[in-house]
């Protein structure tokens, strides 16, 4: 029976790309009567976080995207979290090398530069082939004695000519046999690559069908081959197009927040998030633009799947949203505010930052609007009228900042109030002057109570949307 998958990495803020994913594999299990796995990607160990992992599956549940099999969730082909199955990979590489199918290299990295600027003057693609790496034996020997580090590399075909990939979508892909390196497939710390444990994973797993982005096309010969050297029979593949910005540049936070928290925080609704990531490169079979969940997973078909790349456009998606909100009767729209900001928790929050201010309880709407409120209500003048130095360049200060503030994982107010005041001070500011053009960004008023506390309550992906607004 048909098995999906999705497989994201825990390393960032839970992006729309891999509920667009989750979606498709979800209605192609569903439309089978099949299983739909969430596998968690995390061999970069340096990278992979409790809490980027946790907000996966917060972010896709609120979309009502569930999984029969997961860490959260077990199953019977687990563990489902990758770092628990580091042996199996172990186990496998050393199968590959007792087949001939792979091999030790002992290349330094100085060494791997010096081969590629050599096929690069010879004119040659800079993919590394065996026969780039091969070592005379006993240098081999040297090496091993002397305990040098070392990783395991699959064997891939020297020879020009192409790889044939069969895509559910597109049929089969020819991809040059020269752009294919000896890929690594377990790091000198034991650890396994992507293709290495993905393909392990997938056949463990008894996946039946990878629907995934199209970035992965260009793995998929690696992968064609570790199934044959295996013995395997290869899962059917599809490459999904991606999501892409109004410009048809690849989607990104630049220009588009690409965390589904942002979605949630801004109030959308996940039946309208649903809905619209349903229409992205697909279409209901009556081209209807309104649908749930399950009538899309009644009508799905995955050849009605459009291959020009899908715009995911925020304006699109709030008309969307306000067709779904203007729907709901007034119990369900209570109930949706509720949950959104306007219960005891999010409210007790902001408590602290009114009190000190409000004179009567009629002023606590006004000045806590911007708790509740999306972009600020902010121009050009205001940030002309703040008292801020010539000799500094704001624009490139906000620059800075957002950058800061995109790489900042804990967000807390004593790493906001570091990073910003090591920002000024590079500025040669004073932390309090530096912090106006954050005030009126955050609270589209330089009068509002602590900035730092305020981003902290707002939370990371509308305070960083605020900054990015601001600076356009
Ligand atoms: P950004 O450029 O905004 O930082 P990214 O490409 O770095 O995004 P990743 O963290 O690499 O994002 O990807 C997270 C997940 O989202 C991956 O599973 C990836 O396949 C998916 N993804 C990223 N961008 C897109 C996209 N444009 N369309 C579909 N899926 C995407
Ligand atoms: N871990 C990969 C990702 O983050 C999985 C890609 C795949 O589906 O094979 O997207």
């Amino acid at each position: 029976s048909v098995r999906t998958r999705i497989a994201p990495s825990p390393t960032g803020d839970p992006h729309v790309g891999t509920a667009y994913i989750a979606l498709f594999n979800l209605c192609f299990a569903r439309q089978h009567q099949g299983k739909f796995i969430l596998r968690i990607e995390d061999t970069d160990q340096q990278r992979s976080t409790a809490e980027s992992e946790q907000q996966i599956f917060d972010s896709l549940r609120w979309l009502g995207l569930d999984w029969d099999e997961g860490p959260d969730v077990g199953g019977d082909l687990g563990p489902y979290r990758q770092s628990e199955r580091k042996h199996l990979y172990q186990q496998y590489a050393d199968e590959l090398l007792a087949k001939g199918k792979a091999f030790k290299c002992y290349r330094t990295p100085e060494e791997l530069d010096e081969l590629r600027r050599e096929r690069q003057l010879a004119g040659k693609a800079t993919a590394l082939k065996p026969s780039d790496l091969y070592l005379p034996e006993t240098e081999v020997a040297k090496r091993e004695a002397a305990n040098a580090p070392y990783v395991v590399r699959m064997l891939v075909p020297e020879e020009e000519g192409v790889c044939i990939i069969n895509d559910l979508l597109r049929g089969p892909m020819e991809l040059d046999w020269s752009m294919v390196d000896a890929q690594i497939l377990l790091k000198s710390d034991g650890m396994p690559t992507y293709h290495l444990a993905n393909v392990v994973d997938d056949h463990l797993m008894e996946i039946t069908h990878v629907l995934r982005g199209e970035e992965w096309i260009n793995s998929a010969p690696k992968h064609q081959l570790l199934y044959e050297y295996f013995g395997w029979e290869m899962p059917v593949l599809c490459h999904l197009p991606l999501l892409r910005n109004p410009d048809k540049s690849k989607l990104s936070k630049r220009k588009n927040p690409t965390s589904i928290r942002y979605y949630q925080r801004m109030g959308f609704l996940p039946e309208a998030v649903i809905n619209y990531l349903g229409r992205m490169g697909w279409s209901m079979p009556d081209e209807s633009e309104k649908f749930s969940l399950d009538e899309m997973i009644e009508h799905f078909d995955i050849q009605r799947v459009s291959l020009g790349g899908p715009v995911f456009d925020v304006e699109k998606l709030s008309w969307l949203n306000g067709l779904y909100l203007r729907e709901l009767d007034d119990e369900a729209y209570l109930q949706r505010l509720m949950s959104w900001a306007f219960n005891k928790e999010y409210v007790s929050s902001i408590l602290p930052q009114i009190k000190p201010r409000a004179e009567t309880l009629s002023d606590v709407a006004p000045l806590a609007a911007y708790f509740f409120s999306g972009m600020p209500n902010i121009s050009k003048e205001n940030f002309a009228q703040l008292k801020w130095p010539e000799e500094v360049d704001l624009v490139e200060q906000m620059q800075f900042l957002v950058w800061e503030m995109d790489a900042l994982r804990d967000w807390n107010k004593e790493n906001l109030m570091q990073r910003i005041k090591l920002l000024s001070q590079a500025a040669g500011m004073k932390m309090k002057d530096y912090l106006q053009p954050v005030f009126l960004s955050i609270a589209g008023s330089t009068t509002s109570t602590s900035v730092l506390d305020a981003m902290v309550i707002l939370g990371p992906e509308i305070s960083r949307a605020r900054l990015r607004f601001a600076l356009d």
